[in-house]
């Protein structure tokens, strides 16, 4: 059975475990070889086989004692952006290089206690900077210095970022499941770049405690697995209020968003963005979105011709907005209380200067003058505070097409994955590629991508997007298209 132990998703891994088919140990050693195996993707900076190992016999003696979480004994790796009391954070930078937090980020430490076991901490891009995972600046496990992380459907593209370490791990077979974050796409893109299942929440059903902060007002973490059953078993473990750690979480209960999977889709009204198709989307996403929606169509959706006028705009209002909230954010990386420190330097102001300049990546860095410049005085009426204004307008305008519709679809990525190195450091044109991940995370939507076919050799995305609180909607709408299709089952050669 071990040879197919990573294939079995979460789901069945989860069912195997509880009825002794497998041990937890098994399940933990047969994913460890195989990271070990295929450590050339650069997926994981950090790896602790005897912690990993341990929790296993811990899970296994729950099951033994007749344990009924749903996640009992599961591997799942975590992106590098969660605090990990167990395992170093760095976040993708060398400013945390060396950190160890003193406790584990509440998404981390609800999925242990539904029972998942820790596999290790997932490559990402530089506090979470980036759309193709090549801004890291720490190692990889089986490496001496940093390397971006590659697709295994073909390693000489990106895997889509930030959380490209997260979906090269599920898509590999390295990992069951992973958690991701996404800001403005970072769970959604990568999982369509790699052919796996991911979503993003409404804004404030995850903890932001211990999510190392980039953008508070977007940031949101999600799981990413092979599906959207697996999905949806994982968020539910890592939903709910958590009120006296985070300020924004939500009074909502934790759900079970597994609840609705098997509802029929008769009569789902569907709306497609006519903006979601315009110039820049490759024929071959669009060819692949369109059968999915006519597979949808097949199983009793109806697709309504909508509108969402202000999607470009989405990308200067999310450029602007993101970059404010991280040069605050990131102000308290200044040598003082986290990770590295310069080692020489003239005085106190010097220091913080040194530091920062030798712990942080060009990415980081323009994002911080950027930030620094809209928030200052005579530009922040201009650009901040506009793009304040535009963001409501976004919001506004999903509203207006949720009036016509009970969810959106349309391709998650106006392309499929780029060439290591094809954007050769522009980094708009890595932004240009969020437009149509990014005016769902402005309006703090839940939105996922589901495999839904490939361009070539490379897999393509369709991203669904419900209004708040529509996750299991989402997930249901997910599930019925991957029980009548099976892109979400296909393995990249070799893995
Ligand atoms: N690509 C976007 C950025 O670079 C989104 C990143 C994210 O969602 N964390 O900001």
């Amino acid at each position: 059975m071990s040879g197919e132990l990573h294939q079995m998703g979460v789901a069945g891994l989860a069912k195997a475990l509880r009825e002794r088919k497998v041990s937890a140990v098994e399940a933990a050693q047969h994913h460890l070889s195989r990271i070990r195996d295929h450590q050339d993707l650069g997926a994981f900076v950090a790896l602790d086989e005897q912690l990993t190992l341990t929790q296993a016999r811990a899970a296994d003696a729950r099951i033994a004692a007749g344990s009924a979480s749903p996640l009992e004994g599961v591997p799942i790796a975590h992106k590098d952006i969660f605090v990990t009391a167990d395992l170093p954070t760095t976040a993708g930078s060398r400013i945390l290089a060396g950190y160890r937090s003193p406790f584990d980020a509440t998404v981390v430490r609800k999925l242990a206690e539904a029972g998942a076991v820790t596999l290790g901490k997932l490559s990402c891009d530089e506090f979470a900077m980036g759309s193709a995972n090549e801004n890291v600046a720490v190692p990889a496990i089986g490496f001496d210095h940093a390397v971006p992380v590659r697709n295994p459907w073909n390693t000489d593209r990106i895997p889509g970022g930030s959380s490209g370490g997260s979906a090269v791990a599920v898509a590999a077979g390295l990992a069951p499941a992973a958690t991701g974050t996404d800001t403005g796409g970072s769970i959604r893109q990568p999982a369509s770049f790699c052919g796996v299942t991911g979503i993003k929440p409404t804004y404030g059903r995850a903890s932001r405690y211990g999510m190392v902060a980039f953008a508070s007002s977007l940031d949101q973490a999600g799981p990413m697995a092979r599906s959207a059953e697996d999905c949806a078993l994982l968020l539910s473990a890592m939903c709910g209020p958590d009120p006296e750690r985070d300020s924004t979480s939500l009074a909502r209960p934790a759900e079970d968003f597994s609840r609705s999977l098997g509802d029929s889709l008769d009569g789902l009204r569907i709306g497609v963005p006519k903006e979601f198709f315009g110039e820049g989307v490759a024929p071959g996403v669009r060819a692949a979105v369109d059968a999915a929606l006519a597979q949808y169509e097949k199983l009793g959706a109806r697709r309504v011709e909508i509108t969402l006028p202000r999607t470009e705009l989405s990308i200067p209002v999310y450029y602007i907005l993101a970059a404010a909230e991280a040069s605050s954010n990131l102000s308290r990386f200044d040598g003082v209380k986290f990770g590295h420190r310069a080692k020489a330097y003239r005085d106190l102001a010097d220091m913080y200067a040194q530091t920062r300049e030798e712990g942080f990546g060009d990415e980081v860095k323009r994002r911080i003058m950027i930030g620094t410049y809209v928030l200052s005085h005579g530009y922040y009426d201009a650009y901040y505070l506009q793009a304040q204004k535009v963001r409501r307008m976004i919001a506004d305008d999903f509203q207006q097409a949720f009036a016509q519709c009970d969810l959106i679809a349309g391709p998650a990525a106006p392309t499929v994955a780029w060439k290591l190195g094809e954007h050769g450091g522009d980094p708009v044109a890595d932004y240009l590629a969020d437009i149509f991940t990014l005016p769902a995370s402005l309006a703090g939507l839940p939105g996922m991508s589901v495999p839904a076919g490939f361009d070539g050799a490379m897999p393509v995305g369709i991203q669904l997007i419900g209004n708040y609180f529509a996750e299991a909607k989402l997930l249901n709408a997910a599930h019925a298209f991957q029980q009548a299709t099976d892109w979400h089952l296909r393995t990249p050669a070799g893995f």
